[in-house]
């Protein structure tokens, strides 16, 4: 691993403050999915070090919710500051087990920053309330207080900034946390760690725990059995959140969930066509189409349809695909042969049902070794196709043509789905009208890309619970405690 400070390249795990193996030495490869190999090895914990974590975090968090905000504020300020300092050794460790290109994976490492940055903030402008009482011998004040232990369960497509959006609000507002990142992806989050305990964050305060996939489902249910556990914060796919809310219920937990998207990418006749080609770019390919906000579902009205396909084509037969290392890389390899399959699936799903091919549509041959997929685009897309329904994550654009604004309204919110949408045009009205009816959590309008700390992120109908980043964000790991003074 070619990093500047070879330290940040951990292969344990942090519990309690000290850095541990799996009990039983038990561990699992994490695999570069450009070529296949074998980056390393990291620790495959059980429910024993899971209950051990769990510990550390009850134990972690009396001292640490009773901290000043201000002292567990400059605690996340250091972190930041580290954050940012190592982008470049957090962006090779990203780009190798990840495979997004280094430029975008270092501008991750900074996104992921933001919220560390952000939280720091309003950790420290957390209040409660006082109101009137109705009754003239009672006050009544409302505290906000620290959930308690929290955890954090999180995907492979961005990870670092699914770790600090979850991480940072929650130690900001004096919650401790157990992680458990993506078995594909544990190398960013175990730096991330290593960072937190040279800021300076306390034993316990911060604990992560690596498994696989045929132990993820023990550590799971270890995690939403616990009583002490009071929240969990899931970004993943819909069907292991349901799976997760199920495992909840018996403990009556907190969750915050962000899970799958079928973003619809509106194009109207009257928008700036190169601009909403731009959009498209940005939306559909950005970590070769691997995020849950990427258009999934591209409709385009009639009067442009075949402009727009065109110019579209056009860009995407430029982009250049390869290893993320490779200097000019703009498509990375796709996390695994799985996301291959799928994406395939979906396209010969589409061309069985009357879709063709532009450009693309093939694995990339002389790159076998790894898991690269020719970004592609696809005319006559219908509501009937496979690509429609469901999320395609890949380098894959569907175009779908449609003629009113009724009918596009109604075909976009045709999904149980509901996390991002993208509209352009240029008619203020219209844009004011799709902005009321798209049942999305987030709008973007003339706008491909939104991911910031300051806007709330978080998806409608069964793509998700509560919000992350923003203001808000940090009220999902705050409890409310209504207390009444009487005989005044
Ligand atoms: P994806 O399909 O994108 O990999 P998943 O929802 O399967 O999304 O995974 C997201 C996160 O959820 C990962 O950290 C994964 O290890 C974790 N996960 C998967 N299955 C379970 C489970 N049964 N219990 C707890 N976490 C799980």
């Amino acid at each position: 691993m070619n990093l500047k400070d070879i330290s940040l390249f951990r292969k344990n795990c942090l519990i309690d403050g000290t850095w541990q193996d799996a009990d039983d030495a038990s561990n699992f490869p994490v695999i570069d999915p450009a070529n296949g190999t074998e980056l390393c090895s990291v620790p495959n914990m059980s429910s024993v070090e899971t209950q051990r974590a769990i510990t550390a975090a009850k134990n972690a968090w009396p001292t640490w919710r009773k901290k000043p905000a201000k002292e567990r504020a400059n605690i996340l300020r250091n972190w930041f500051n580290l954050i940012v300092a190592n982008a470049d050794d957090l962006g090779m460790l990203m780009t190798r087990e990840q495979g997004k290109p280094l430029a975008e994976a270092r501008g991750e490492a900074i996104y992921a920053a933001s919220f560390v940055e952000w939280f720091a903030e309003e950790g420290k402008r957390l209040a409660g309330d006082v109101f009137e009482a109705p009754q003239t011998d009672k006050r009544i004040v409302v505290l906000r207080e620290s959930i308690g232990v929290c955890v954090a369960i999180t995907p492979w497509n961005f990870p670092a900034a699914m770790i600090t959006r979850k991480v940072a609000p929650a130690l900001a507002a004096g919650c401790t946390m157990i992680i458990k990142p993506a078995e594909q992806t544990p190398l960013t989050a175990l730096a991330l760690c290593e960072l937190a305990v040279r800021a300076g964050v306390p034993p316990g305060v911060i604990n992560i725990l690596t498994c696989d996939i045929d132990r993820v489902a023990e550590v799971g249910k270890t995690l939403t059995s616990s009583d002490i556990v009071r929240k969990i914060s899931f970004t993943g796919s819909t069907e292991i959140g349901r799976l997760l809310m199920r495992q909840s219920a018996d403990t009556i937990k907190k969750l915050s969930f962000e899970l799958g998207g079928n973003a619809p990418f509106i194009v109207f006749d009257d928008c700036d066509i190169d601009a909403a080609v731009e959009g498209a770019m940005q939306s559909k390919f950005r970590n070769a189409g691997q995020t849950c906000v990427c258009a999934n579902r591209i409709y385009v009205q009639s009067g442009i349809y075949d402009q727009f396909a065109e110019k579209l084509a056009a860009r995407v037969s430029q982009l250049k695909v390869g290893n993320g290392l490779e200097k000019g890389s703009e498509i990375g390899p796709l996390i695994d042969l799985a996301a291959i399959d799928k994406v395939q699936d979906h396209i010969a799903d589409a061309l069985s049902k009357g879709a063709s091919l532009l450009v693309g549509g093939k694995s990339v041959e002389d790159e076998k070794l790894g898991y690269f997929f020719q970004p592609s685009v696809l005319v006559n897309a219908t509501q009937e196709m496979k690509i429609a329904r469901e999320e395609t994550f890949g380098p894959v654009a569907p175009l779908f043509k449609f003629e009113t604004e009724e009918e596009v309204i109604a075909a976009a919110n045709d999904t149980e789905f509901g996390l991002a949408s993208y509209c352009f045009s240029n008619n203020i009205k219209r844009v004011w009208r799709m902005m009321e009816a798209l049942e999305y959590g987030i709008v973007g309008v003339n706008t491909g890309i939104f991911a910031n700390e300051v806007g709330p992120f978080g998806g409608m109908k069964q793509s998700g619970l509560g919000r992350e980043g923003s203001v808000y964000g940090i009220d999902e790991y705050t409890e409310l405690k209504y207390c009444c003074l009487g005989g005044f």
